[in-house]
């Protein structure tokens, strides 16, 4: 057999409806006594900032809520200098992947501003969509002054979140779109942990029951926002996919979409769901073995099917899902600032992308990329 290496982190995870109200206890536990929220426009309006500042009373000390899609190195300084201001200790993200992001890259930065006088500062994460970062010891930062702007890794244990509250009733106001699109993200998650080159049995068997509960709940979600049941086992499919995602490396997949979002600015979610089944066709003749749990996990029958029939239905079973869902599904529908002229570019960066190189099938030219983006035109 291959042995195997992974990393896990210390992390307290509380997942119940209503379990907001349950931070406070949490934080007091652990001692945490300055907080920080990061967080976005959207959380505010919709009552939710209100909701968790009720929560935590005083010990919430700063708030920075307007965080941008894709933590961009600009607003990171600009929340680091409101953390440094009001001396905080930990720091929270509450919604998708980009406020949970601003939480870990501020929380970095400010260990990093006082390296002997503080302990690393924890990050708290309140995920509101699926797409998984309250798991992971990673962000994307993009360097905004680059041209075109650049989406770069930070991956360090210490900004693993430490406190993680799960609170699907949070998850009812997510527009539908998003529901859809970040739910993919949560499939995609699962699809390529399966396949990873760092595969193991946790991530394995993580990955298959998220995409047993993504399937069964995720149309279900996109269909009536305020099924609580739905919304829970969603939510369990994410974190699951969330925690799969954070133990492996991921391919071809992940890394494309970093670069559609930080040089071409394509919500995460949207590159995930054009991509993904191009990313399953691709990688079919190395990979069909690790994909079948999937496929069954979605329901298509095995019985008498070759592992290749397997990967085209399930290829088109994800598609079917993501018509249903009326998310794009070429990148010409993706935003108006990405051209076709753009795909050579995109291809030569994506190349370089370290998670394309970890891809199961090597990815030995540029031209294999341009010919997947092509194909998603
Ligand atoms: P996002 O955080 O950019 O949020 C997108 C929109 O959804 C925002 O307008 C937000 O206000 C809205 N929204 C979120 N929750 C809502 C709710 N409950 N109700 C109403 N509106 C709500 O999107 P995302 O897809 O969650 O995250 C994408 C970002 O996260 C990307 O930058 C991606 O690279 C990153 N990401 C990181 C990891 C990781 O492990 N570090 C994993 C996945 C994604």
């Amino acid at each position: 057999m291959n042995g195997f290496r992974y990393v896990s982190y210390a992390q307290e995870v509380v997942f119940a409806p209503g379990a907001l109200a349950r931070l406070s206890e949490a934080v007091q536990r652990l001692g945490w006594k300055r907080l920080m929220l990061c967080t976005n426009r959207s959380m505010k309006a919709r009552g939710h900032v209100a909701a968790l500042q009720a929560a935590l009373g005083e010990s919430l000390v700063a708030l920075f809520d307007c965080v941008q899609p894709h933590v961009q190195d600009t607003q990171v300084n600009e929340a680091l200098a409101l953390a440094v201001q009001h001396e905080v200790d930990a720091v929270i993200g509450m919604g998708g992947g980009s406020p949970i992001g601003m939480a870990k890259a501020v929380a970095n930065a400010l260990t990093s501003t006082f390296p002997d006088a503080k302990p690393s500062i924890p990050v708290i994460a309140v995920p509101t969509t699926y797409a998984g970062s309250e798991m992971t010891a990673v962000y994307g930062i993009t360097h905004t002054r680059e041209k075109p702007p650049r989406k770069v890794t930070v991956n360090d244990p210490k900004i693993a979140p430490r406190l993680v509250i799960y609170d699907p009733e949070l998850t009812l106001d997510l527009p539908p779109d998003m529901t859809a699109a970040t739910g993919i993200n949560a499939l995609a998650h699962c699809i390529e942990a399966l396949y990873s080159i760092t595969r193991q049995p946790a991530s394995t068997a993580m990955a298959i029951r998220g995409v047993h509960h993504i399937n069964n709940a995720l149309l279900r979600c996109y269909q009536d926002g305020n099924d609580l049941e739905a919304r829970s086992e969603m939510f369990i499919g994410a974190h699951l996919a969330g925690l799969s995602l954070a133990s492996v490396k991921m391919g071809l997949h992940h890394g494309l979409c970093h670069v559609l979002g930080g040089t071409a600015n394509v919500p995460h979610g949207i590159a995930n769901s054009i991509l993904l089944p191009h990313a399953i066709r691709f990688n079919a003749d190395a990979t069909a073995a690790q994909l079948l749990p999937a496929a069954e996990a979605m329901g298509i029958s095995l019985n008498g099917i070759s592992p290749t029939v397997a990967m085209e239905a399930l290829a088109q079973k994800i598609s079917d899902l993501i018509r249903k869902m009326h998310l794009p599904q070429r990148l010409r529908e993706a935003g108006a600032t990405l051209k076709e002229s753009d795909l050579p570019h995109l291809a030569q960066l994506g190349f370089q992308n370290g998670a394309v190189q970890n891809n199961p099938k090597p990815i030995t030219e540029p031209a294999q990329v341009e010919a997947l983006l092509r194909a998603a035109w």
